[in-house]
């Protein structure tokens, strides 16, 4: 036994998406998020599924993402560029027909200029100050970017996981008053935005993380599965420490196994203490350090320790391996290691 193996399960992406499209009005469109490789998952084979499930729009980052996405697709689907139209970038955007969404004037210049017959959208800010036109620049640009017919005008929530954060509300009104009215379809909500309600909903909704398993959509199937192989196991006597910086000591014979995945395959080092892996329905804590390659598991609990453990699955979500390093789900997900064996369902 070898790599460790990362199982993929894009009926539940699939599932997930229509989950997230049930909480929106049939007129709302569902689009689907597949920036950074769909999250560490695989932007390409999610996109697929997705198109077939009936998903119509997607979103990438960057333009060398979109190339990817549109060669797995075909010419059909909206697919839309959340860095908008950088600087030779031009001929890419045509050629894949990417559509940027335009989030400062220089942009607009940079679009009008090249591509004058292109299709685009434009990203606002509302107040999250990352990406997007402000509202005085709006202001300014807004007539001859109307007259152009964006396909999409669309801002982004800073704090739409905490529904009762008053940000949600600030930017949803500010929203509402750069954009009440313009003959463009509008989008504000990513996950969390979708589950803020209907007035967050708008024309489309733009679901990342909760297609693929993690908060803040709690209804969502779990979409990954890593079994990790034990490699090697052995009883550590009280007072024998266990790893790097010999950071736990067993305190009564303890049954250790070591497994084949480490911080190299993003099972970040920041997780122990307090990690744990199963062994079917039995959680096994992980001990000491991890290693680049290597985990150490206290097994004793196991009547017979099994060819390999789960790190991620039904038992052990994304964001509860996260949590045990002090960050988010989406963090995990984007660290999924290249060693991994990766299986896809179905096949
Ligand atoms: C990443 C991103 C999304 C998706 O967000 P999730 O929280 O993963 O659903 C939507 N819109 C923008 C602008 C993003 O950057």
């Amino acid at each position: 036994m070898g790599a460790a193996r990362l199982t993929i399960d894009l009926d539940a992406i699939c599932a997930n998406w229509r989950a997230l499209d049930a909480l929106s009005d049939n007129e709302v469109e569902t689009a689907a998020v597949v920036k950074a490789d769909a999250y560490g998952i695989g932007a390409t084979r999610v996109a697929k599924a997705l198109v077939e499930a009936g998903a119509r729009s997607f979103f990438v980052a960057l333009v060398e993402e979109g190339i990817a996405v549109r060669g797995m697709l075909g010419t059909q689907p909206d697919i839309y560029v959340f860095a908008g139209h950088m600087a030779g970038k031009s001929d890419a955007l045509v050629s894949a027909r990417l559509i940027p969404l335009l989030n400062a004037p220089d942009q607009m210049s940079r679009h009008v200029e090249n591509t004058p017959s292109h299709p685009f959208g434009v990203q606002l800010d509302t107040g999250m100050n990352r990406l997007g036109f402000e509202p005085s620049e709006w202001n300014d640009c807004k007539g001859e970017l109307l007259e152009s017919a964006p396909l999409l005008v669309m801002s982004h929530l800073a704090c739409a996981d905490e529904p009762d954060h008053p940000m949600n509300a600030l930017q949803l009104d500010a929203f509402r008053g750069m954009t009440d009215g313009i003959p463009a379809r509008r989008s504000l909500a990513a996950t969390g935005g979708i589950l803020l309600g209907p007035k967050y909903h708008f024309d489309l909704t733009r679901p990342g993380v909760g297609l693929y398993g993690g908060q803040p959509f709690g209804e969502a199937r779990p979409t990954v599965h890593l079994d990790v192989p034990v490699i090697q196991t052995r009883t550590v006597q009280p007072g024998e420490t266990v790893g790097y910086g010999n950071t736990w000591t067993a305190t009564s014979p303890t049954r250790v196994a070591t497994i084949s995945a480490g911080y190299a395959d993003g099972l970040l080092r920041a997780a122990a203490p307090g990690a744990v892996v199963f062994a079917g329905n039995t959680p096994c804590p992980v001990v000491g350090r991890i290693s680049m390659d290597l985990i150490t598991v206290d097994v004793s609990g196991l009547h017979e320790v099994p060819g390999s453990l789960q790190v991620i699955g039904r038992n052990s979500s994304v964001d509860a391996f996260a949590e045990a390093a002090g960050t988010i789900g989406y963090e995990v997900l984007t660290s999924l290691g290249a060693r991994y064996e990766r299986v896809y369902l179905p096949q």
